[in-house]
């Protein structure tokens, strides 16, 4: 006879841990796809958006982490505001993000390099820099990967798709915008 899969032995915990106070509302997922068919990025996921929530609930921690789907999400909400059960997904998928940072996969180690170049950059100038966030990010992410752009650089210049603007240094135009945030999400 076949197995059947005993829902009471499941293991809860990652959908307690990713969705806290939450996690039962996780749980009323019917499985009915309208988060996947409104994810303007699912098409280039390997694990789909209703396929991730069910992994979720069953626990599968590992087959998550060495997924590129919370990588290729926009942080768009559209599955989120689309949920027929009210389920926060985008914030699900923003703490399974984190989850695989605080791991040190090596996936995340590129996608966190850019997020911290880009909001380094951001702070800093309070507008996009675009040769400075590409130094910083493949510097921080794959330092000899630079020599690969030697030729690229001079070329994305003379054409007039990247300035030139020296770094400078001290007070963040928007440090004070980036303190609230960090306080009202309690990581000061
Ligand atoms: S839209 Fe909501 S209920 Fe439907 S599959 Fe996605 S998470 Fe589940
Ligand atoms: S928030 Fe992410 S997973 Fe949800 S629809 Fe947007 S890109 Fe897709």
């Amino acid at each position: 006879m076949a197995d059947v899969l005993d829902l009471t032995t499941l293991d809860r915990s990652l959908a307690q841990q990713v969705t806290p106070g939450r996690w039962e509302e996780m749980l009323s997922c019917i499985q009915c796809g309208t988060c996947s068919a409104s994810c303007p990025a699912a098409h280039a996921m390997d694990v789909s958006p209703r396929r991730m929530w069910r992994m979720v609930n069953l626990g599968l921690v590992d087959e998550i982490m060495h997924s590129k789907t919370m990588w290729l999400c926009s942080l768009c909400y559209q599955c989120q505001v689309r949920c027929p059960r009210g389920i926060p997904l985008t914030e699900t998928i923003t703490r399974l993000k984190e989850m695989a940072m605080e791991r040190g996969l090596v996936r995340s180690r590129a996608s966190a390099a850019f997020y911290r170049s880009f909001a380094y950059v951001m702070r800093h100038y309070g507008r996009m820099r675009e040769m400075e966030f590409m130094m910083r990010f493949i510097l921080s992410s794959n330092p000899l990967g630079a020599l690969g752009y030697i030729k690229l650089g001079p070329i994305l210049f003379l054409r007039g798709k990247v300035k030139l603007e020296l770094p400078t240094f001290g007070k963040g135009r928007l440090d004070r915008l980036f303190e609230r945030v960090a306080e009202l999400e309690g990581r000061k």
